[in-house]
């Protein structure tokens, strides 16, 4: 009889996004004359640009024509991509990275949930605390996690590395070996950036202990200050022991669209072999390239038009994450992140916990967020609210919030 991958039975229910679903339902049908403005989303609300949208169009037509109808992509993306990708996000930036260390995909989800295939099971993770949730599950479910802990939210042979108001949210080096380090930088949750010292830190680790970093740069575009690296390729050294993840879903909001890439550099060599070839067969096995049209849209947010009107998207998401921090601010919240980031994670006052937080806005002011405590044990006593809504709900359940 075929037997189950078991490791999926140690996985945590979704129970995060599930319990704030249920509960913003239950309140919402005892309430129904209430509005409610949901800031815990993560998604973008802003349509696609014009550039986006007309590359689409010219695409959708070329596909309509035997002459310019495209089947199967290359599957590791398509020249024009890559080469925009490279010059705009990294010779631009002045990063040595070539086109063929650019591997195309479908977003920095998957990326980052499939990019622990090329190494060993006994490979020891490092996250921090609190965390993106998919570094950690996709790890359980290949069997790099031991027991879960329910009382403390951890699984044993996993490594926590954690972030706390005192360390700023940038979480200290690990006491105990780690083998594949992921960092989030502008994080997602805390909305924190770590600066070229902070992430020399952790390069120079890397590159002293053979350690690799998987760095996740999907907020790279709400970077607002100049000490913030925009890639990890901007600290010496980092083209041997990092791999850095990106996404169009934040800046150009291809969350529907879908649409990302990895960048594996060859420098980066683990037991003699090189990363980026292992990425490479895994890719041509695994994966049948982005879409065409989704491909050409990409190439239009590197275009003039297209990134100014992609300045224009972060613009107008970093104009709620101001309205949202200076009016926490001003009624006595501690905040952190908001600033290369469209994340604002806060204390909860009065030493209220996530959950207790959570129902209090709810019921009292009709908002809703995110309880910090859902992305770590460390993030209990925070929560998160998104700047990816319209202006005026913002408004409105900022000015809510400042007047309980
Ligand atoms: N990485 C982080 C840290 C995220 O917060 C998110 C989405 O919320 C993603 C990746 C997903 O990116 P994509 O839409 O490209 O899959």
């Amino acid at each position: 009889m075929v037997r189950i991958n078991e490791n999926y039975q140690k996985l945590q229910g979704s129970y995060l996004f599930s319990t704030i679903a249920k509960k913003v339902g239950e309140y919402s049908a005892a309430n129904p004359d209430k509005k409610i403005i949901r800031l815990g989303i993560g998604d973008v609300t802003r349509p696609l640009t014009p550039s986006v949208i007309s590359a689409l169009h010219a695409s959708v037509d070329e596909m309509a024509d035997e002459k310019t109808f495209r089947g199967y992509a290359p599957d590791l993306g398509y020249d024009f991509l890559r080469h925009a990708v490279c010059e705009n996000d990294f010779k631009a930036r002045g990063c040595d990275i070539a086109e063929d260390e650019i591997f195309i995909s479908d977003g920095a989800k998957p990326d980052s949930g499939n990019i622990q295939e090329i190494f060993d099971i006994n490979c020891r993770i490092a996250v921090c605390d609190p965390v993106y949730p998919v570094y950690v599950d996709s790890n359980v479910m290949a069997g790099r996690a031991g027991d879960y802990d329910k009382s403390t939210g951890r699984y044993s042979n996993i490594i926590y590395l954690e972030g706390t108001a005192e360390n700023n949210f940038s979480p200290d080096l690990p006491k105990e070996p780690a083998d594949i380090i992921y960092l989030c930088s502008p994080n997602n949750p805390t909305g924190m950036a770590m600066n070229k010292t902070e992430l020399g830190r952790w390069v120079d680790y890397a590159g002293k202990n053979g350690a690799v970093i998987i760095f996740d740069a999907a907020y790279e575009a709400y970077i607002s200050e100049d000490d913030v690296p925009h890639s990890i390729f901007e600290i010496e050294g980092a083209k041997e022991c990092a791999i850095e993840l990106r996404s169009f879903s934040k800046n150009a909001g291809f969350t529907g669209l879908r649409l990302g890439y990895a960048v594996v550099p060859k420098d980066l060599v683990r037991g003699g072999v090189s990363l980026n070839s292992l990425w490479a067969r895994r890719h041509a096995t695994k994966y049948n390239g982005a879409p065409y049209i989704v491909q050409r849209a990409g190439e239009a947010v590197y275009s003039s038009e297209g990134k100014k009107e992609i300045r224009g998207l972060v613009d107008y998401y970093m104009e709620n994450a101001k309205y949202i921090a200076q009016g926490l601010k001003s009624a006595g919240y501690t905040l952190f992140g908001g600033v290369n980031s469209p994340y604002i994670w806060l204390a909860t006052p009065d030493n209220m916990t996530s959950w207790e937080f959570f129902d209090h806005l709810l019921e009292n002011a009709n908002v809703v967020g995110t309880p910090g405590v859902g992305f770590g044990a460390c993030g209990e006593g925070y929560f998160r609210l998104t700047s990816f809504g319209t202006h005026e709900n913002t408004r409105e359940a900022v000015d809510r919030i400042c007047s309980l």
